[in-house]
């Protein structure tokens, strides 16, 4: 059997001889129909036609309609249709318009660099996956749950840290875990985070969360050090919780009810929207630092997560973004970003963190950069408590 099989495939492509080429790889392929067209408009008319196509392989730079419009069409047609972008234009470019494609919510099956190879094509092809009823979009789950079902199952303590082990690149040894927030709904069954952080952060009442999660990880956290694990948690805090100045208070009775040392507690602040009340933050930030919490800047390098707030804030960790992270071995531009992110962290004196490892190579790419701490599912997902209790055992037999 060959890789598109029975697939209906269209070429969009001006250059007459390389869209005859891609054609024939096509078929040879195995596609069961071959549809060509010499720009975007072209191509918008053959997928309105009768055999709509599976998969279309689509150059960028084309005279009337250019491969950008034609894939904002594609993405708001809401087909089933796979993309594979086929352009001479250089990687930062391309690396953008795959980004854009996504955004659109086309299925990109990946970017190749022409001249097209039958085996580049063939690789890409191998990703297609025959389209499925539609999982439910975050937009379609955040409306599943209103803010009133949400409290209740807070007020029900339904809610319950997942932890994501965080491990020392050096050494291999594991340093902590993160907290993140699991709904255990009577009914729907796991609920991920965003189907409700962000409507509790938005209606202000994202405090409540909050504070069952510290105590939650807090307990937990010290169940571990008492069996002898000397581990940290880290557990995440909105910014707009900062703005009242008795949070930090909370915060500290909270952590040292369940019998937890602030100094093994990281609080990763994530600032989704801008520090508009920059004062109480500082003020709740300086009380914690002094306490003797770790202080990390979640998600660094995107959003509002910026340079200064590194000169006001006592960080202790620098967490750097996982799209800068993932894949970063074979993206030069998220590479360069992450090697200088680390080169900071180090100056500023503070731990950098890399999130979202998922493979050997960008493994390989953070412990090269000197990176302190790495994240990610090529270590392991986030688990239930028992999970990583046994995951930590496994660890220190190895
Ligand atoms: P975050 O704090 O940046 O957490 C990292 C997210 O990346 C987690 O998603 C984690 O499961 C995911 N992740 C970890 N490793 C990988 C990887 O290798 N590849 C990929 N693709 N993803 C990876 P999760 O658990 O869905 O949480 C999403 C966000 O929700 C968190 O991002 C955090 O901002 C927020 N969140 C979670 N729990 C809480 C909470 O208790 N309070 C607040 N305020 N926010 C929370
Ligand atoms: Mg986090
Ligand atoms: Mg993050």
């Amino acid at each position: 059997m060959t890789v598109a099989d029975g697939l209906v495939a269209l070429v969009v492509e001006d250059d007459d001889f390389q869209r005859r080429t891609v054609a024939r790889m096509l078929r040879s392929l195995g596609a069961r129909e071959v549809q060509e067209a010499g720009d975007g408009r072209q191509a918008l008319v053959s997928i309105q036609g009768a055999a709509i196509a599976d998969l279309v392989v689509c150059d960028l730079d084309m005279p009337e309609m250019d491969g950008m419009e034609f894939i904002r069409h594609l993405g708001q047609a809401d087909r089933a249709v796979s993309v594979i972008i086929a352009s001479a234009q250089d990687r930062s470019l391309l690396n953008s318009v795959g980004k854009m494609a996504r955004a659109y919510g086309v299925r990109l099956l990946g970017v190749i660099e022409k001249p097209v190879t039958l085996e580049a094509l063939e690789n890409l092809i191998t990703r297609y996956e025959p389209p499925k009823a539609q999982p439910a979009r975050a937009s379609a789950w955040s409306a599943r749950f209103s803010l009133e079902q949400i409290l209740h199952g807070v007020q029900e303590k339904q809610f319950e840290p997942f932890f994501q082990p965080k491990v020392e690149l050096a050494s291999g040894l594991v340093l902590g875990a993160e907290a993140l927030a699991r709904w255990r709904h009577p009914e729907h069954g796991l609920v991920a985070p965003y189907a409700f952080i962000a409507l509790l952060e938005q209606s202000g009442k994202i405090d409540a969360l909050t504070l069952l999660m510290l105590e939650k990880a807090a307990n937990a956290c010290c169940a571990w050090r008492e069996r002898g694990l000397e581990l940290t948690v880290s557990v995440n805090l909105s910014l707009v919780s900062l703005t009242d100045t008795s949070l930090a208070d909370q915060i500290t009775q909270v952590v040292r009810s369940a019998g937890l040392h602030p100094h093994h507690m990281i609080l990763e602040i994530t600032e989704t929207t801008a520090m508009t009340e920059v004062a109480p933050a500082l003020e709740n930030l300086a009380r914690l630092r002094m306490r003797g919490f770790g202080l990390s800047v979640d998600d660094y390098g995107t959003g509002f997560s910026s340079l200064q707030q590194l000169t006001r804030v006592p960080f202790t960790e620098l967490k750097i973004d996982q799209s800068f992270v993932t894949g970063c071995a074979a993206n030069p531009s998220s590479r360069a970003i992450f090697e200088s992110s680390v080169e900071m962290a180090r100056r500023l004196d503070i731990k950098s963190v890399a999130e979202g490892v998922e493979t050997q190579q960008d493994w390989d790419v953070l412990k090269a950069a000197g990176c302190d701490v790495a994240q990610g599912y090529f270590i392991a997902k986030p688990m239930q408590e028992s999970a990583f209790l046994a995951f930590c055992a496994a660890e220190t037999v190895r």
